[in-house]
């Protein structure tokens, strides 16, 4: 079997209302989504996560190297591409092109071989993964009625079904330190945890931590910034509340220098980013021998949150222990059409819980009818 064709698909679409997080606003969201097509006609789908214009780009520096390749042979590829690139690219969007097209590789594997990519990667250890919502994204709203309408939010996922959900922090001390308040007199008993996307300082990360600490937090999510990492041993000296990071981090190169820093609990690859599943895989067993557990990031469309719920689905949860909770997987619920609207074939989301597909590959499809109404560009390379 051969890689006969690579297509690419910058996808857009424009938001009803703009939503902010410690960074910046989001008044619409982009994808960009690879198909691989064997000779025969099988084909996989895979999203990398980034600029989609420069990542389209980078999938079409990779495609010429890919034709002609066996696509079953992912562990083979994934270095034929790394190689092709290693002497300029050890990270960023050309990483996020070869994880789009790994996750792509990994589909058509399944669909060639009639198993669901559970089944390839190891197995599944359940049937169904528990998901957290991501939202409580600020909305431009005075801080006391920000404060109701994100409580309010909170109740409304916790209606849904969701028993763990994350909030975003990193405004500004003041507002963080009422909002986790607040929401944890509202969501008493709703396990919770909060993202700052890299906002604070040390000193500010402390007090933050201390607050999370005392409203009883699951994990604090990049309290610091990437690449800090002597300053997260010295925060998770100082705090009790769990750390979670690595969505910025990539390979297990990234990720060595983030578990050798000793300052996290959790690590969070996004599979559409990190290096595809290929390379999530061996983040997996590297953390593993670090006891850290990993949950991936997941912020695209349903191709993403189709991989990540498959990896969770086979993975042994550290250190092991008869009634230890699985690890969650993250349900982004802002409103975004590239992910609800897009698939004839979706995962099925029931009460805070994904199903794991019993199709071949990923076990989602894109509807070609409504990819046509969010295309703003589109590559072909044939051999
Ligand atoms: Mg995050």
């Amino acid at each position: 079997m051969k890689i006969e064709c690579v297509r690419t698909y910058h996808l857009a679409c424009k938001l009803p209302e703009p939503f902010a997080f410690s960074q910046w606003s989001y008044g619409e969201r982009h994808a960009m989504l690879v198909e691989v097509i064997a000779d025969g006609g099988a084909s996989g789908w895979g999203e990398c996560y980034g600029p989609a214009v420069v990542c389209q780009a980078a999938v079409a520096f990779y495609a010429p190297r890919l034709l002609g390749l066996d696509p079953l042979a992912t562990e083979v590829v994934w270095h034929r591409l790394w190689q092709s690139s290693l002497d300029f690219a050890r990270g960023g969007v050309m990483t996020a092109a070869i994880s789009g097209i790994d996750i792509a590789l990994w589909d058509l594997k399944g669909k060639v071989l009639g198993l669901p990519v559970v089944e390839l990667i190891g197995g599944r250890f359940r049937d169904r993964v528990p998901c957290y919502a991501t939202g409580m994204y600020f909305r431009d709203r005075p801080d006391d009625e920000r404060i109701e309408q994100l409580t309010a939010e909170g109740r409304r996922y916790g209606d849904e079904g969701f028993e763990a959900m994350k909030i975003k922090v990193g405004r500004s001390i003041d507002f963080d330190l009422r909002l986790i308040a607040a929401m944890r007199d509202a969501l008493p008993d709703v396990r919770l945890m909060a993202d700052s996307n890299h906002a604070y300082d040390l000193p500010e990360a402390i007090r933050v931590g201390r607050a999370l600490e005392e409203a009883n937090f699951a994990w604090f999510e990049e309290p610091l910034a990437p690449d800090h990492y002597e300053l997260y041993r010295q925060l998770h000296e100082k705090i009790d509340v769990p750390l979670a990071a690595g969505e910025c981090e990539q390979t297990r190169h990234g990720f060595k220098r983030l578990l050798d820093c000793g300052g996290v609990d959790f690590v969070q690859p996004d599979i559409a980013y990190c290096g595809g599943i290929s390379e999530a895989l061996r983040i997996r067993a590297m953390a593993s021998a670090a006891g850290v557990n990993v949950v991936p990031h997941a912020w695209g469309t349903m191709i993403n949150l189709a991989a990540a719920t498959h990896f969770l689905a086979s993975t042994f949860v550290e250190p092991g222990r008869a009634e230890w909770p699985a690890l969650p997987l993250e349900y982004d619920r802002t409103p975004n059409p590239l992910r609800d609207e897009l698939f004839s074939e979706r995962l099925v989301m029931e009460k805070g819980w994904a199903q794991v597909p019993q199709r071949p590959g990923l076990g989602v499809l894109v509807d070609p009818s409504v990819l046509k109404t969010h295309l703003l560009s589109t590559t072909e390379l044939r051999a």
